[in-house]
């Protein structure tokens, strides 16, 4: 090592004590926001595994990216800690779902003026303070599983590249063809979704939660679930038992063709719809809130555009 490297090795350790002792003293917060690390690396934190993943995909070698919410997490009604706020506050870009999905990020960085942040719902134009004839009719929000809507997820990734491009100017490029090759990849799956619509547009499905929302739409097919079934399933409250009488008579008469599932909210109520949907020989389509181990995202959602394309041709 030549003694100019010492130098900058020193001063690079120099900094990161003083973060260090910044930190512990409780002082003034975000001090290394939008600062690469020791390892040259810009810091992404995202709420759940699944931003996380499009944000690595597109920030490559040159981010270090960590999730809050993992694989068994639910999102929907995680509590941050300490630990994930003292994380969240020292990223150099915040990547979440919004639309209370995952309130617990716009919590944490409530007071982080300046902070660079990617939202979701506001790329997708559904924020908050949204028009509400923006929203779809008949809904009182903006379904906020936005991530099964691939047009959203590409628009996400573009949004995700800008920001790493204003952070680490050096690495614009990378970050802009990084994306392309990601929204490549998307674009493919988009063609299995128009494939489905071709051959299935207007079958009936249901759902224990309206998390496919997007792709079913997509995709053509009606979801008939009963309103008031998705409405408390969401709220994480019971369905009214007119609604569950519904939904139940869907599945044992055959109504729906496919049953889809998250086994990640799954209650008494939905695991006796799905029972009944087994009994009855309706196809159960399991999709997940997060993603699972070992996969990334262009994988899974690849797999469960598959598993509903088989479940249809049943
Ligand atoms: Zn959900």
């Amino acid at each position: 090592m030549t003694p100019r490297n010492t130098r900058q090795t020193g001063a690079v350790a120099a900094l990161a004590a003083a973060a260090l002792t910044l930190t512990a003293c409780g002082g003034t917060p975000a001090a290394s926001s939008g600062t690469p690390a020791a390892d040259g690396k810009l810091a992404v934190v995202a709420s759940t595994n699944v931003w996380a993943d499009v944000a690595r995909a597109v920030g490559g070698d040159a981010v270090s990216v960590k999730a809050v919410v993992g694989a068994t997490g639910d999102p929907h009604s995680y509590e941050s800690t300490a630990v994930d706020a003292a994380t969240v506050r020292g990223a150099a870009l915040v990547v979440f779902n919004g639309g209370h999905y995952d309130d617990f990020m716009p919590q944490i960085i409530k007071n982080e003026t300046g902070k660079p942040v990617v939202e979701a719902m506001k790329v997708a134009g559904q924020d908050e303070h949204a028009k509400p004839e923006t929203a779809e009719a008949g809904h009182e929000h903006a379904n906020e599983h936005l991530w099964y809507d691939l047009d959203v997820v590409e628009d996400v990734a573009k949004a995700i590249a800008a920001k790493l491009g204003e952070l680490k100017a050096d690495a614009k490029d990378r970050f802009t063809a990084n994306a392309q090759a990601f929204t490549a990849k998307i674009d493919a799956l988009e063609q299995k979704v128009d494939a489905i619509k071709a051959a299935h547009t207007g079958v009936k499905v249901t759902a224990t939660e309206p998390i496919a929302h997007y792709l079913l739409d997509e995709a053509g097919l009606a979801d008939v679930t009963p309103a008031q079934f998705s409405k408390a399933v969401e709220e994480e409250n019971d369905p009214p038992a007119v609604a569950i009488a519904e939904i139940q008579k869907l599945v044992t008469e055959r109504t729906a063709r496919v049953l889809v599932y998250n086994p990640q909210t799954e209650s008494p109520v939905t695991k006796q719809v799905k029972e009944n949907a087994v009994k009855a020989n309706v196809a159960v389509v399991e999709l997940t809130e997060t993603l699972p181990e070992g996969k990334d995202y262009t994988q899974w959602m690849g797999e469960q555009i598959d598993k509903l394309a088989a479940a249809l041709k049943k």
